[in-house]
């Protein structure tokens, strides 16, 4: 058994993926009825920020966390927490409505992107390596289990909204990755 518990870290480390954080291990509540699937592989990744404080540890993270989804389903009256996906400073990956599915997160954009949200207000400062990493790594992955197309484009919510989302130093970061396209 610690056996396999190293192999599994050995694995995860030369992938270079970070962990991805069930929904249970988060403390979601179940979505409510109306989550659509998608149709077509998302051939868009879109970026956000929480707009909110930041968290470098899993507890004040999951918080955070489910302080959107309480706000997306009981304040905008969605189903589910908007994002696809939700990255912190400690390094984890947070499963939103996770793959497949449609979220709520740019306008006339949901059914053909998958959206990450990075959690804190990337305005004035960079998000650390760490959860610059997360959300690098939840792209490749979605890439390599197919729920992303290989040509997506990257994007910047406020390139398809109007609003300062991602944040002016996030955005500037992600237009240096390799798939941003304005
Ligand atoms: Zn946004």
């Amino acid at each position: 058994m610690h056996l396999l518990i190293c192999c599994v870290l050995l694995v995860a480390l030369t992938c270079g993926d970070a962990a991805m954080l069930s929904r249970s291990d988060w403390g979601a509540r179940a979505p409510n009825p109306g989550v659509a699937s998608m149709r077509s592989t998302p051939r868009n990744v879109i970026i956000h920020h929480s707009a909110t404080r930041g968290c470098t540890d899993k507890s004040s993270c999951s918080a955070l966390v489910r302080s959107f989804q309480r706000y997306h389903m009981d304040n905008n009256g969605w189903s589910d927490i908007g994002y696809n996906f939700v990255v912190g400073e400690d390094g984890n990956i947070y499963e939103g409505r996770g793959w497949g599915k449609v979220g709520a997160h740019a306008r006339g954009h949901n059914s053909n992107s998958i959206g990450i949200c990075v959690i804190g207000n990337f305005e004035h400062r960079t998000p650390n390596g760490a959860a610059l990493s997360a959300a690098q790594s939840v792209i490749n992955t979605g890439v390599r289990l197919g729920k992303i197309s290989p040509s997506y484009r990257l994007r910047g919510h406020r390139d398809v909204g109007s609003t300062t989302c991602p944040g002016r130093r996030l955005y500037a970061s992600i237009r240096r990755w390799s798939h941003y396209r304005a």
